[in-house]
């Protein structure tokens, strides 16, 4: 995509478990012990324009948050480049940008109990000169507002809040720092319904601003729906299928995406949660051959094409799969 805004490039990431308490006695004996690593990401290529939201679906491991950590410069990628408008997000020995921030799903670890929110929302800010000292107290009470809390709560603890205050906190305190890209990780994942929804209210009108660029991870396919341009569908560390979210939702051409949309409406209490397809997801450390989806799949043809030949990302109507017969 020419005018990608946030650009991940054939982006990897493997970790290296730890050693097992037996593991470690036997290399303290002197045994060569060796641990398999773990592709929690693998060669995964998308861009995001500027101003729009992204969203990431997948079950749980399937390297949607890893993803984010990439985006976000928390994690060094052990093969490709991220680039935020063409800087790299997090060039060798450099110090995190912050153009990048991100709101996790538990404000709670986030914010330190100790530090009154106004400190908390101006810390990051006096640190890097975005605002005088003088002027602080103002900022602050500015940023709550911003997020619909009551500019008097300034001088209150986290643990005076409730979980979506907290919530609204964390978000204020992101863009306290200017950002220009918001990685948003199962932020509303912890929150009552109700509360949800005044969440996603508060970044619906985020998006309606234009100029912040989000990656929205979510287990819920209805909330990602309801908030984001375009949609990615992250399986086994890879993305399988990608494109406007109307046409992912409305004609979804990965076996896999259909799966998950096929659950939906069965689901209850108004929630459209995530329903794993059939099957358990397979091991990272030993993904299947060809398709990685194979194994769940209702309509793989193997051996050939399914398991002998992995799918690339490809073009199937609005949108792109990696399906061998996606289109
Ligand atoms: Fe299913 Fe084969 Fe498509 Fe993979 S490539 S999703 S196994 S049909």
């Amino acid at each position: 995509m020419s005018d990608a805004f946030v650009s991940v490039a054939g982006v990897s990431k493997l970790f290296r478990p730890a050693l097992s308490v037996g593991d470690r006695i036997a290399a303290r004996l002197g045994a060569s012990v060796e641990t398999r690593p773990v592709q929690a990401v693998s060669d995964v290529s998308l861009a995001i324009r500027r101003g729009e939201m992204l969203g990431l679906v997948g079950e749980s491991g399937c390297g949607k948050s890893t993803l984010g950590r990439l985006v976000a410069g928390i994690l060094d990628p052990s093969a490709g480049r991220i680039e935020i408008d063409g800087a790299p997000v997090r060039a060798a020995g450099r110090k995190v940008t912050t153009r990048v921030q991100t709101v996790f799903q538990d404000p709670f670890s986030s914010l330190d109990p100790r530090m009154r929110i106004g400190e908390a929302l101006t810390e990051g800010p006096l640190a890097h000169g975005l605002v005088d000292r003088r002027d602080a107290t103002v900022f602050a009470r500015d940023r709550l507002a911003a997020v619909g809390l009551d500019p008097d709560m300034v001088g209150r603890f986290p643990h005076q809040f409730s979980g979506g205050q907290r919530q609204r906190v964390a978000i204020a305190r992101a863009l306290a720092m200017r950002p220009d890209v918001l990685v948003c990780d199962e932020p509303v994942a912890s929150l009552d319904v109700s509360i949800q929804a005044q969440i996603v209210n508060l970044l619906l009108g985020l998006r309606a601003g234009g100029d912040l660029t989000t990656l929205f991870i979510s287990h819920d396919l209805g909330i990602v729906r309801h908030l984001c341009d375009r949609v990615a569908v992250m399986y086994l560390g890879r993305i399988v299928e990608i494109g406007p979210t109307r046409s992912v939702y409305e004609d979804p051409q990965h076996p896999y995406t259909r799966s998950l949309l096929a659950a939906v409406p069965r689901l209850e209490a108004g929630r459209a949660v995530f329903t794993p397809a059939v099957g358990q997801i397979p091991s990272p450390l030993d993904p299947p051959p060809g398709c990685a989806f194979h194994p769940r799949c209702p309509i793989a043809r193997v051996p050939d094409p399914c398991r002998s030949e992995r799918p690339l990302l490809r073009d199937a109507g609005g949108q792109e799969a990696a399906c061998h017969f996606a289109g």
